[in-house]
This record gives C-alpha cells, structure tokens and sequence, in this order.
C-alpha cells in the first residue's frame, strides 16, 4: 500500500494485523458503542463490532540524500525474539517483517533514518535484530532518531517491567553503538518531513508532517490507535500517560484538520489506513 505526497511517497509494510482483543487498548470501545457508527465499517471494524487493527512501519522516500533519495522508517514495530512483553503473543515472533521490507524495494542497509514516533514496544522492535545472541541495530547505516523528552522519560521512568525490557533491547543497543540523534518534538527532518508534538499518549510523543508541491499528509503515530477515535476523541486508551493530554490533543488536532485536503495516515489503522478528517455533527468521522 503506497500513497504519494507530491515528490514524497510512503509505503506501508504489514507486520501483523489484528480483529478484535482489542479491549485493553480501548476500554470504552464496547460492541455496543462501535456497532452504531456506521462509517467504521467494513473496514475498521467486523460485522460483530470488533476492531480491526494493524502494526505497520511506514517508509517515506523524500527527495534528497543518495541515489535512492531519503528513506525514513517511522516505527519498528514489535520485532522478532524478543522477550518479556506483556502481551504473550509478542514474545518470540518470528515474522517476515524483513524479507517482506527488502520485497517492497527496502533492504535493511538502503534505510537512512529510523523514526520512533514514540518509545513504546511496538515502535521499536526492529531498531534491533538478534544476532549470536546479541542485539544489534537492524539499520546499520540510518540514523535513529527519538525525542529528546521521550528518551530521558524511558532511560529513567519504566511504569511496567516489561517496558525495561523494551528500552534495554530495543532503545539502548542502537544509542549505545552512537546511532541515536536526541531531537527536540518539532525537528525537521527534510524539507518536505517535519515533527509536531502530539503529547499525551507518552510524554515525547511526535506526529509526522510530510508537505510537497501543495500537498500534506500526516502521520498519527499513537496520538490515535484507531479511527474509532475520530469520532469519540474523548476515548483515551489504557496506554495514554496523560489521559487529559491526550484527549486534549486528539481534539485540537481533529478540529485543525477536518474538512482540509490533509490525508492522515494511522500507524495502526487497518488497511486502507489512509483518509480524511470531516466534520460530522459536534464530532467527526474518518473518510476512506
Ligand atoms: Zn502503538
């Protein structure tokens, strides 16, 4: 799945794509709540109500760089061998997340830059891979890039023990081998890509602009999990740090872009994960 922001494209690479057990992201997104709202079906939510979700990296090729242009890699997913996740099912995955990257035209070593939108386990899993028993950075030749904030916030606070586990082997392996820039929530990364904070649902959190020849897309990161909450943006995940915040954002940022040519692009939306903000009512709805 690829979309084109004037000279700037973006590729979507599935990991893993998910219906329903979604209840502990979004506690209040009952069958009896998500059933009503028509325009989440089909694709964003089954015939029973049950969310449908994605974990996908999203590749921005921009003008610039080396003979391929910038390639940027926002979000790393879960990644393969790792251990200690909270969730059972994201312990030792053996995925083809790599072979499917290098398939869609991106070998691990043509990659520049890595973007976490935030440090969350499934946004960094692919920072590293294990080899002999060791966990190296999967993109030798990017450099990673993370929020200043959201860095300090993980290096010293770890709210769960599973997230310890995240930070020391998917975070501290490529800052250890000097591979990480520490940027502030409003880098630029390119003339076309640029950083906006979306705090709330972690500390650091950033969204991604990308504007060329007149056209705009952003991409969410976890400031939203699901098109669910374009209409109830008042719906904070149990993973939001500061609920409030996150709220606070989510309809700041809805109401800034409804009803504009912005194409928003979810970092979990299921496929076709890409469409347009509008107005409906005192809330909004997500138009594919
Ligand atoms: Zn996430």
């Amino acid at each position: 799945m690829k979309w084109r922001i004037g000279d700037v494209t973006v590729t979507k690479v599935v990991e893993m794509e998910v219906t329903g057990g979604s209840r502990f992201i979004l506690p209040q997104a009952t069958y009896e709540e998500i059933l009503p709202i028509k325009w989440l079906h089909p694709h964003f939510a089954d015939e029973r109500g049950r969310l449908k979700m994605s974990i996908h990296a999203l590749v921005i090729e921009a003008p610039g760089g080396g003979k391929n242009g910038q390639r940027i890699v926002v979000d790393t997913c879960l990644g393969n061998d790792k251990q200690g996740r909270r969730i059972p099912n994201w312990n030792n995955l053996q995925l083809p997340f790599l072979a499917d990257l290098e398939a869609a035209g991106f070998p691990r070593d043509s990659i520049d830059t890595v973007l976490c939108t935030h440090l969350h386990v499934d946004h960094v899993g692919w920072n590293t891979m294990l080899v002999e028993g060791k966990w190296v950075p999967t993109f030798p030749k990017a450099r990673y890039l993370m929020g200043r904030v959201e860095f300090a916030h993980w290096r010293e606070a770890h709210e769960r023990p599973d997230m310890a586990a995240v930070f020391a082997d998917s975070v501290k392996p490529v800052y250890d081998a000097g591979l990480v820039d520490l940027v502030e929530t409003d880098h630029r990364i390119t003339n076309e890509i640029s950083l906006i904070p979306t705090i709330g649902h972690t500390p650091g959190h950033v969204s991604v602009v990308i504007e060329s020849k007149g056209e705009t897309a952003i991409i969410t990161g976890d400031m939203m999990h699901h098109p669910c909450q374009v209409g109830h943006p008042e719906w904070s995940p149990s993973f939001d740090s500061d609920k409030e915040a996150a709220r606070v954002t989510r309809k700041a940022m809805l109401k800034d872009w409804a009803d504009k040519p912005i194409l928003i692009i979810g970092t979990h939306f299921a496929a076709p994960t890409a469409g347009h903000i509008k107005r409906d009512g005192e809330s909004f709805r997500f138009a594919v």
